[in-house]
């Protein structure tokens, strides 16, 4: 195990900065999933950790050790990629302990390992099968198994799951969560995949344009975002965001009559107060339709259609142009009629401009 350090982390390609001035601490053991679209930068941070890609400038410290002049197998370092290559025409006992071989390692110690991953993989029915034979989540099961197999101070595993069926790729990824916590391995996970690392996360880095945008256990990202884009790149369905546009006594939706005010509870006062134009955030969780018109959280806004998703039936609403989605609490299913209610603990304000969020502790 490793405690991996990246300190003022710059990579460059060419004019190109793909990983700009990035400060983590991974703890050991920690479980960590870098998480960004397409070109953000997480493979390339993977890679430089890995010694695969050098630094243009800044450190990566494992236990406080610099390594940036250590290359890939001096760093003791296994790394598991989205396209599992096994060696096809060996068998699958021969492809997990091939680390061990190469390096000579007596044969009774590669035995006692091997049947140490079989069991924690619970691979024992396929070690004389090839590779072939086996399907995709199974082979990426043997190329972890290989990975670890050599007690590995870092494990890092870019986008393992994502060549396998959607069928077999959840049950993978409760086991990968599992046998993490019991390897207890220091583990950076590379995804664009948020529901992945919602479930697998100690804790989720979030990158955009090469940046850290927002470090924090699953849910601190998820109730406490920084910004818009941590608020909406978070979260399935999409969390909605609304223009808010002052009026008095409080704030109207944008393009709509809907006023949200102190009186019916929805807008505290320092929102009002607020010399920023803001932007309401709210997840679909939190705008319910209901039978009932409370007045203290009702708005009136007419609801366009109604869908299901498995066992929960959401809505889409119409402010101004724009289609905002919300969940049909109603008892039973009825038409597009109903009393939208907002929860306002489900507020989140973002300046206009910045997209950063504002709290009452920022907003002055
Ligand atoms: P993806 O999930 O698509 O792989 P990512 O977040 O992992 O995205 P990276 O693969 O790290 O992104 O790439 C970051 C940026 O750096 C991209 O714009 C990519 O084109 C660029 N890049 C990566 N490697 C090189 C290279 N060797 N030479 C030039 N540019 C590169």
């Amino acid at each position: 195990m490793a405690e991996i350090r990246l300190d003022n982390l710059n990579i460059e390609f060419g004019a190109f900065k793909a990983v700009d001035t990035v400060n983590l601490t991974v703890k050991n053991g920690e479980f960590v999933v870098y998480l960004g679209p397409s070109g953000c930068g997480k493979t390339t941070t993977l890679r430089c950790i890995a010694g695969l890609v050098k630094a243009t400038s800044g450190d990566v410290l494992f236990d406080g050790v610099r390594v940036n002049d250590l290359s890939a197998s001096e760093r003791n370092i296994a790394m598991v990629f989205q396209f599992v290559s096994l060696y096809p025409h060996l068998k699958i006992r021969e492809n997990i302990v091939f680390p061990l071989k190469a390096r000579g390692v007596a044969k009774a110690e590669i035995a006692r390992k091997l049947e140490w991953v079989t069991d924690i993989f619970k691979l024992g029915r396929d070690l004389d099968r090839y590779p072939g034979t086996l399907p995709p989540g199974a082979r990426q099961k043997v190329a972890l198994a290989r990975a670890v197999i050599r007690d590995p101070a870092v494990l890092l595993l870019d986008e393992p799951l994502s060549a396998i069926d959607e069928q077999f790729r959840e049950e993978m990824r409760w086991e990968l969560g599992h046998l993490q916590r019991q390897l207890a391995v220091t583990t950076i996970y590379v995804t664009h995949d948020q529901r992945e690392a919602m479930s697998l996360a100690d804790r989720i880095v979030l990158m955009s344009d090469g940046r850290i945008v927002q470090v924090g256990e699953p849910d601190q990202i998820f109730f406490q975002p920084v910004s818009v884009f941590s608020g909406q790149f978070i979260g399935s369905p999409s969390m909605n965001l609304i223009d808010l546009v002052p009026v008095e006594g409080g704030l109207k939706l944008a393009g709509s009559d809907v006023r949200l005010t102190v009186q019916n509870n929805h807008i505290p006062e320092w929102a009002i107060a607020n010399k920023r134009r803001l932007k309401l955030g709210i997840r679909p969780m939190n705008i319910h339709l209901r039978d009932e018109a409370d007045p203290t959280s009702a708005v009136a806004i007419p609801v366009d259609d109604i869908f299901s998703v498995g066992r929960e039936r959401y809505f889409n609403f119409r402010v101004g142009e724009t289609i905002y989605q919300g969940v049909d609490k109603r008892k039973a299913p009825g038409g597009l009629s109903g009393h939208v209610h907002f929860a306002p603990e489900g507020f989140l304000f973002f300046d206009a401009e910045t997209g950063r969020r504002v709290t009452s502790e920022t907003a002055a």
